[in-house]
């Protein structure tokens, strides 16, 4: 299996956890922020075999600060691989990706989640390029220099992509990094279009045609990621999945996959599970119970069509757009 996002790192830095040891997820209170839902000895478990772990700073001003809080988040995670020999690899390339999973191990890959984390400075993305980060979300919750939120757009005259936003896909595409459309609103979406040259990621959300939430795609914007030959995350957070449920269930997944598949998304679905940074679908609990999502998968979509949405769609797409580390 594949998870696009995941957010292992908030809860290592915001919450001072190591992640070495087995930690437990309160069903009691399910939206409480120090929720865990990932650590080695459940990844272990998990059969996801390429993990994403997302930087994730809460924005301030001045932003470039984020900066900083993005590469003390990326030094825990090489801190945690380097204590973990045995379980994980830091993947820089898809080659790298391909070798740790033929050697029975996880390959841990980085992305931004935020524009913000490169600061003022299109520069820095030199050393996000240089640490192995594979994409960077625009935007997220508030809008800054970058662009706009989903969430804020329609109180602002710009509503999309902003003079830095712009700058910045040029040097991301320049640089090697993939640009996430995941949390941009629907205008920025279409301004990203204008401007990115490479196929863009959707890393984690759902089909608007499904679950009318803000932050989820219309069909005309699912099909121009298709068009492009981009890939489609789909997350396993009930709210988002269906507007109002707390605990969700496995068909609410499947209706968005679905739906996805009816535009010809076949070769373009994955899963971005958002664990660790949301509550997780009930059913699969933490990323030790993914092998229950496999299982599901299998079972309604049949083997062929669930290892493509579980691992080899994005694979495939990796293969194509990450022109890997620093060396290419
Ligand atoms: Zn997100």
């Amino acid at each position: 299996m594949a998870d696009l996002h995941s957010h292992a790192l908030m809860s290592m830095y915001y919450w001072r956890k190591t992640l070495d040891t087995r930690g437990r997820t309160p069903w009691l209170l399910p939206y409480l922020p120090t929720s865990s839902h990932i650590d080695v000895p459940r990844i272990r478990e998990s059969g996801v075999k390429l993990l994403t772990f997302a930087v994730y700073a809460f924005f301030r001003w001045p932003h470039r600060d984020c900066f900083e809080t993005a590469k003390a988040q990326i030094a825990l995670f090489e801190g945690l691989v380097a204590r973990h020999p045995d379980v994980l690899v830091h993947a820089k390339t898809p080659a790298e990706i391909q070798a740790a999973v033929a050697g029975g191990k996880i390959a841990a890959v980085l992305a931004l989640e935020g524009g913000h984390h490169v600061g003022n400075d299109p520069a820095n993305l030199a050393y996000f390029k240089q640490r192995g980060v594979f994409y960077i979300t625009l935007t997220h919750f508030i809008n800054t220099p970058v662009g706009d939120t989903y969430l804020a757009s329609r109180f602002t005259r710009t509503k999309g992509l902003r003079a830095f936003g712009r700058r910045l896909i040029g040097g991301m595409e320049k640089a090697g990094l993939i640009v996430d459309v995941a949390h941009s609103s629907e205008k920025g979406f279409w301004d990203v279009m204008e401007v990115a040259k490479r196929a863009p990621i959707y890393s984690h959300g759902g089909a608007k045609s499904v679950c009318r939430h803000d932050r989820h795609l219309t069909d005309d914007q699912s099909r121009e990621i298709i068009r492009r030959d981009g890939l489609l995350g789909v997350i396993l957070y009930p709210h988002y999945l269906r507007i109002g449920a707390v605990w969700g269930k496995m068909e609410d997944v499947f209706r968005h996959l679905d739906h996805w598949l009816s535009l010809g998304g076949e070769d373009h679905v994955a899963i971005g599970s958002d664990m660790g940074g949301v509550v997780l679908l009930k059913e699969i609990g933490d990323i030790a119970g993914m092998p229950r999502l496999h299982d599901a998968l299998v079972k309604r979509f049949g083997e062929t069509l669930s290892r493509k949405i579980l691992f080899d769609n994005a694979m495939g797409y990796l293969k194509r757009n990450w022109p890997g580390g620093p060396d290419r």
